[in-house]
């Protein structure tokens, strides 16, 4: 993750300066206050021998991998000072933990905490359901539908609220889910602050066309062109 430009807040690498504001070093997101979590750190890129890895740990089974994935993990974090209370690993949907067999991302959540020292609340976030297509929908339906995808179960609220929550999911891609969870823990939880870590990030900002658009689109900006 080096000689990378990256948002001061939220750590989204780019490729030049450019996106980031010269005084404040923020992406756009974080400027227009559209990015739920407080920072995003991940261990390296999706790619090469680590996104073979990451396949073979959750497509083929090999639990056995949690444990090094987990030290990767542990060690995305920067040590620099930065406290934080529990990990909440992104929930799988039912139907797909079902399909493999075991929650891949709770047990890599749980690997990181030994190294991390921290206690691990796995039923904190729920998924709704399944995420349906973005397209298509109007940006204000767009955004109940993002909105709605995670909630906190009222018997998980107390190891939320006012916590420094640590989100832990596996790739990070353009952080709208991550965006969404981390807005389910504020608002339902009353999470004092939600930092995400995972094992790796998948291309940058400047990859996704349209998506800044969409965000803004979403977070009801009006655009040109666009109706409604
Ligand atoms: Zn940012």
């Amino acid at each position: 993750m080096s000689a990378e430009f990256a948002c001061a807040a939220c750590r989204a690498p780019f490729l030049t300066p450019h996106p980031l504001d010269a005084q404040s070093g923020l992406c756009l997101l974080c400027r227009e206050g559209l990015c739920a979590y407080e920072g995003a750190y991940s261990y390296g890129f999706y790619g090469g021998a680590l996104r073979r890895l990451i396949h073979l740990y959750k497509f083929e089974r090999v639990e056995t991998l949690a444990r090094q994935l987990g030290r990767y993990l542990a060690r995305a974090l920067p040590r620099d000072g930065k406290a934080f209370d529990v990990m909440v690993p992104m929930p799988l949907h039912w139907r797909r933990r079902w399909a493999r067999g075991f929650n891949s991302t709770a047990l890599l959540a749980h690997e990181a905490a030994r190294h991390l020292g921290l206690p691990v609340v796995e039923g904190a976030l729920r998924r709704t359901r399944h995420a349906p297509p973005q397209s298509g929908l109007t940006s204000a339906a767009r955004r109940r539908n993002v909105s709605a995808l995670f909630n906190v179960p009222a018997s998980a609220q107390a190891d939320v609220q006012g916590r420094r929550v640590l989100l832990v999911d596996d790739v990070l891609t353009t952080g709208a889910t991550a965006r969404a969870a981390a807005s389910a823990l504020k608002r339902d939880g009353g999470a004092a602050q939600v930092v995400v870590i995972t094992l790796a990030r998948a291309g940058r900002r400047e990859q996704f066309g349209g998506l800044l658009q969409q965000q803004r689109e979403s977070a009801g900006y009006k655009t040109k062109g666009a109706a409604g």
